[in-house]
């Protein structure tokens, strides 16, 4: 997929995103980019992106990476991104497409572990090791079949066994932005964004729900309610 594509699908004027305008000189950057930006669009997603030919190979992943070995998570290939949309943080508006909250989640490098990157991809089997933060040793990206709108996009985002695998859940342990320490709803208050919906995207915000849930209910506001005692 070109970055064509991702040109197609935005509104630039309105859209505080990178055009794509400008492109990368490998020679000047010897490192691979990697990058990891939570995304509360319509759906909750993570964009795991890694630099190749210039551009930024792209799969949503809706549940995010899990650093558990036996987890396998789904990651759709989405359309290339601009190598400058890896810092990009922020709001993009209401009924554009991807409308919604942006925070850079991780990021780094990545090295692949296989002489072919092309011939990996082709193939549906791309091994790698990321230099992230929060992200880093050895992973897989496997092509799955998928049927109907997704055949040929549906991939498996996998850790491989070694020292940085764990069985801790890093998306809700590691919530904040790697670049602002920010939470979404930060980034949408910031961005004059949702907040409410950016909100539902951090889990921190989730758990307080669940606490107050119950202090709420032993503590009746109205005495009408309360049922009769004898
Ligand atoms: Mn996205």
């Amino acid at each position: 997929m070109t970055l064509e594509d991702y040109k197609k699908k935005r509104r630039f004027g309105i859209s505080p995103e990178p055009s794509g305008k400008t492109s990368r000189e490998k020679s000047q950057h010897p490192n691979l980019l990697y990058v990891v930006q939570k995304h509360r669009a319509t759906q909750l997603h993570y964009d795991f992106r890694l630099e190749w030919h210039g551009t930024l190979l792209s799969w949503a992943v809706p549940k995010g990476p899990s650093l558990d070995p036996s987890v396998k998570r789904l990651a759709m290939q989405v359309e290339d991104h601009p190598v400058e949309y890896a810092e990009f943080e922020g709001v993009i508006p209401a009924g554009e497409y991807g409308g919604g909250t942006v925070m850079v989640w991780d990021n780094g490098t990545w090295e692949p572990e296989v002489e072919d990157v092309d011939a990996a991809i082709q193939k549906g089997d791309l091994k790698f090791t990321l230099r992230g933060k929060k992200l880093k040793g050895s992973w897989v990206l496997v092509r799955t079949h998928g049927y109907g709108r997704s055949s040929g996009k549906s991939w498996l985002l996998i850790k491989h066994r070694d020292q940085y695998a764990s069985t801790g859940e890093i998306t809700i342990e590691e919530p904040r932005s790697i670049s602002s320490k920010r939470l979404l709803a930060d980034i949408a208050r910031d961005g004059g964004g949702d907040v409410e919906k950016a909100t539902t995207g951090d889990p921190a915000a989730k758990s307080a729900k669940k606490k107050l849930a119950p202090a709420v209910k032993s503590a009746p506001k109205s005495p009408k309610r309360r049922k009769p005692t004898t």
